[in-house]
Order: structure tokens, then C-alpha cells, then sequence
């Protein structure tokens, strides 16, 4: 059988490239070739680091514009330029790729393009892929109980749970997302189901179409998903029916070998290890919003004064452009006040997963990012959630009320709040313990035998099947 070549095209933001970098990995591992795909802006930030993350011949990074212009900032805010800018700018260049003889590399052993694994958010790479008869599967890199919330959008329409009545309780219970109907609350819902505050505007021309994605990326042969049963059983059995076929993977970084963890867009600050090392066992919160979650200073002066009240040391994760207006003086003697008694580290970007690892961190105070979950999900880490956009407000209600190997903070940022739950997060036994046997659990799935693993076999089966029938096709 020919060797399968898959062209692997994330969404270029950083949860997203982290978690098909990964993936990208494991189907080199199994000996498959791959593309990766980056955008040309992030391919110049990622440097050197992008192709020693590799080490493997199997595995090429190439680019495509973005559509914006160089100087662009390119920050969280600007995410729905990026998502139009991307399709108008890098179809061609893509289209190039897929297409037969262009896709390949016969120096570096490089065939055409047998089959294209693209993050779900990307639709028009999965016409040009069906133009061209490249067979695609989608890759989800959110929970699964995120994306079976927006299949489960026309129901909720239908049952009149959206949208929500002005000024209206967000912790009344919600209908129509199966298997959730016991813990489900209005605030879990992806964050575009929400008016903004006491509107009357209408929720469903921005959701609708967010909902037409997920049901369209039952097009594709098949839907991959950064989860897996023990975590999502449910979910994954209500998804199922609406795919042509599905494989739940993940958590793909417990999978992949390490040497894929340098797809940092930010360069990480290794400094804070040393720091770590330094502490009492289990004694640090470890604080960190992700790659894209902006604050308000006064929600940032609220974080901070609760963990300084909490009276932990604490390791935070400040990004430059982390919290609106951070020019602002005042912030910058805060973060220095933080770092300056050694009871506290800053860094703009930390080695998250070598951190969570660190025996001294005792809890993860986190927006509740899929990537950034199940990595605390993994090292058996307490979490405390403040969910902040997007689909976090799921993922965080899974920790407090299903898995309970943390507490869901909702999106109220107070320093008194901040202070309790900490404190709860990080002494609490029972939550110490769920956390730990789910991390048994999970680690089980990714071992030999595992269902992950299990699954991942299976998907590279699939995968050299299209790619065979794809060959003889062409
Ligand atoms: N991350 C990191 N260093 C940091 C903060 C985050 O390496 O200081 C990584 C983290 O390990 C995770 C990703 O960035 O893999 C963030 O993805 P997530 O889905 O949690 O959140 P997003 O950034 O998409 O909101």
C-alpha cells in the first residue's frame, strides 16, 4: 500500500496548532507523512522551533498567507477578521497543496496529498479538498461536550431555551443538550448563545451559523476529537449518529511524545522552573488565562488580590496583552509588588504542561480552555475555573458538578471568591482524590491497550484506506 501523506491544517491559534501538532505527531509515529500546515505570520514567530519540535523526516512544516496585512496585530480581538481574512488569503496557496503534483516533495520523499485532516473551522478547506476529490476528516480541538452543545443549537430554538429572556436567570436549568439535562445551566452554554447584558438582540444570526459548522462537519468522512470515553462517554455517544464516523483520541499531548511542545507562539520563560523548584510540595497556585482571554483591570486587580489573600504562593501567567490597558502604571507596580517578595512569579508565558508536572503546584487557577483542562486533567491537578469565553463555561461545569476534580467559579471574578475557592481547590482531600483517579483513569486510555490508543489505531487504519482508494482514484 502506498504511504499515506496527510495534510494537517489547524485554525492558526495557538490551543488549536498545539493540539494537532500533537496528533500531527502520533500519525508520524505511526509512521505516516505529514504536512503541517501554518500560516506564513506564525511560521516567521514559531522560527527555528517549529521544525526541531519534529526531529522526524516524516514531518514538514509549510505556510500559507493569512490574508492580513504583516503589521497587523493579530490579537484575540481581532479573531473574526483572522477567521475571514484566512479563507479570502490562503485558498489559493492551499488549493496548490491538494492539488496532485504540487502537494508533493519527491526529495524529501514527500508524495501528493492522500488525505486532509482540517480543524472544523475551517470550511472552505473542506470544499476545495472536495473539488479536487482529496478525501477530509474534521478535527474538533474543543470537548466534545462543547461541540454536542452547538449540534444541539435547532433544538434548543425549537424548545424555546433560547433565546434566553432578558435579564433572566443563568443558572435556570436548560433542556436539549442530550445526556446534560441534570447538570446544564444557561451559563454553560457556548458563550454565543448569551445577548449582551439586559439586550434584546437577537442571539441567532451569530449563533446559527456557529451551529451550521458543527452540523456540516458531519460532511466530512469522519470527525476526530481531542477526548476521550472516560471523560465524555455520554457526549461522544449522542455526537456519534450525526457523523459518518468518529474517533475520540485524545488528551493527544498525553500521546504524543514531548518533543512536540515547542509550538509556542510566545517564547516560554523556563525561569519559573528554578522558581518552582524552590517551593514546599503542592504549596503553589499555578495561574494562567491561555493564549487569548483579556481581562479588565479591574478583574485583574480583583485575581490578584484574592490570590494574595489566599496567602499561597502563586506562579501567574501574565501575558503582554493580557489585560486591557496594561500600559496602565498602577498594573505594572502590581505585577512587580507580585514577583518582588519571592512569594510570587510572573512570567508572559509559562511551560504549562512542565509546570502542571511540577511537584510543588497544588492547583490551576484556569480559564478552562479544552487544551489547558485536560492538562490539569492529566497530571491530577486541582482546578479552579473561571471560565472567561467560547466554550469554557462547559468545560468548567464538567469539572465541578461530572468529574468534580475542581470547582467551577462561574464567571464571577471577586477577590473574596477568588480567596475561597483557592483555598477550597487546594486543600480539599476529595477534590485531591476525584482528581487523581481521574488522572489514573485517563492515563489508562492512553496506554497500550487504552481506548485512545485503541482508536488511534483505528483512525490510521481509516486514513491509509482513503489514502489507498484516493491513490488508485487519481
Ligand atoms: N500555554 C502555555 N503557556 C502558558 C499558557 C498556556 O504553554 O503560559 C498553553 C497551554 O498549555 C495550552 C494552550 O497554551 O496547551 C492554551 O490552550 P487552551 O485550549 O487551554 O486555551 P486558549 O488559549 O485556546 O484559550
Amino acid at each position: 500500500m502506498a504511504v499515506a501523506h496527510v495534510l494537517v491544517f489547524p485554525f492558526p491559534i495557538q490551543g488549536h496548532i498545539n493540539c494537532m501538532l500533537h496528533f500531527a505527531t502520533a500519525l508520524v509515529g505511526a509512521g505516516v507523512h505529514v504536512t503541517f500546515l501554518h500560516t506564513e505570520h506564525n511560521l516567521r514567530r514559531l522560527g527555528g522551533r517549529a521544525s526541531s519540535a519534529s526531529g522526524s523526516p516524516l514531518l514538514r512544516f509549510l505556510s500559507v498567507p493569512d490574508g492580513l496585512p504583516d503589521d497587523h496585530p493579530r490579537s484575540a480581538s481581532d479573531l473574526p477578521e483572522l477567521y475571514k481574512s484566512l479563507a479570502g488569503g490562503a485558498t489559493g496557496p492551499y488549493r496548490d497543496l491538494l492539488s496532485a503534483d504540487a502537494g508533493a516533495d519527491p526529495t524529501g520523499g514527500f508524495a501528493p496529498v492522500t488525505c486532509l485532516v482540517a480543524d472544523g473551522l475551517l470550511p472552505w478547506s473542506f470544499d476545495v479538498a472536495e473539488e479536487l476529490g482529496v478525501p477530509a476528516i474534521a478535527f474538533r480541538t474543543a470537548s466534545a461536550g462543547s461541540f454536542l452543545a452547538f449540534l444541539s443549537v435547532p433544538k434548543l430554538f425549537e424548545l424555546a431555551e433560547l433565546p434566553f429572556p432578558v435579564g433572566g436567570d443563568l443558572d435556570e436549568p436548560v433542556r436539549g443538550v442530550p445526556g446534560m439535562e441534570s447538570f446544564l445551566r444557561r451559563r454553560d452554554l457556548p458563550s454565543a448563545c448569551r445577548r449582551p447584558k439586559d439586550s434584546d438582540d437577537d442571539v441567532g444570526p451569530a449563533l446559527r451559523p456557529l451551529a451550521k459548522l458543527s452540523a456540516d462537519n458531519g460532511k466530512a468522512r469522519a470527525l476526530v476529537l481531542n477526548t476521550t470515553a472516560s471523560l465524555e462517554r455520554s457526549a461522544l455517544a449522542h455526537i456519534a449518529p450525526h457523523m459518518r464516523d468518529m474517533f475520540a483520541v485524545g488528551p493527544l499531548h498525553a500521546m504524543s511524545p514531548a518533543a512536540a511542545a515547542s509550538s509556542s507562539l510566545l517564547r516560554e520563560d523556563d525561569g519559573c522552573m528554578a522558581w518552582l523548584d524552590a517551593q514546599a510540595d503542592r504549596s503553589v497556585v499555578y495561574a494562567s488565562l491561555g493564549s487569548l482571554a483579556v481581562i479588565t483591570h479591574e478583574q485583574f486587580t480583583e485575581f490578584y488580590s484574592g490570590l494574595v489573600a489566599a496567602g499561597y504562593p502563586f506562579l501567574w501567567v501574565l501575558r503582554p496583552d493580557m489585560v486591557k490597558a496594561s500600559q496602565d502604571a498602577a498594573l505594572q507596580r502590581t505585577a512587580a509588588a507580585a514577583a518582588g517578595d519571592g512569594k510570587a512569579r510572573v512570567v508572559a508565558w509559562a511551560p504549562q504542561r512542565d509546570v502542571l508536572r511540577h511537584r510543588a503546584v497544588g492547583c490551576f487557577l484556569t480559564h478552562a480552555g479544552w487544551n489547558s483542562t485536560l492538562e490539569a486533567v492529566v497530571e491530577g491537578v486541582p482546578t479552579v475555573c473561571w471560565p472567561v469565553s467560547a466554550e469554557q463555561q462547559i468545560n468548567s461545569r464538567f469539572v465541578g458538578a461530572v468529574w468534580r476534580n475542581g470547582l467551577d467559579m462561574k464567571d464571577v471574578c471577586e477577590r473574596a471568591v477568588v480567596e475561597k475557592t483557592v483555598r477550597e481547590a487546594m486543600e480539599s482531600d476529595e477534590i485531591r482524590r476525584s482528581a487523581e483517579a481521574l488522572a489514573q483513569q485517563v492515563k489508562r486510555d492512553v496506554a497500550a491497550g487504552g481506548s485512545s490508543v485503541t482508536e488511534f489505531e483505528r483512525l490510521v487504519g481509516f486514513i491509509r484506506e482513503l489514502s489507498a482508494s484516493h491513490g488508485q482514484s487519481q
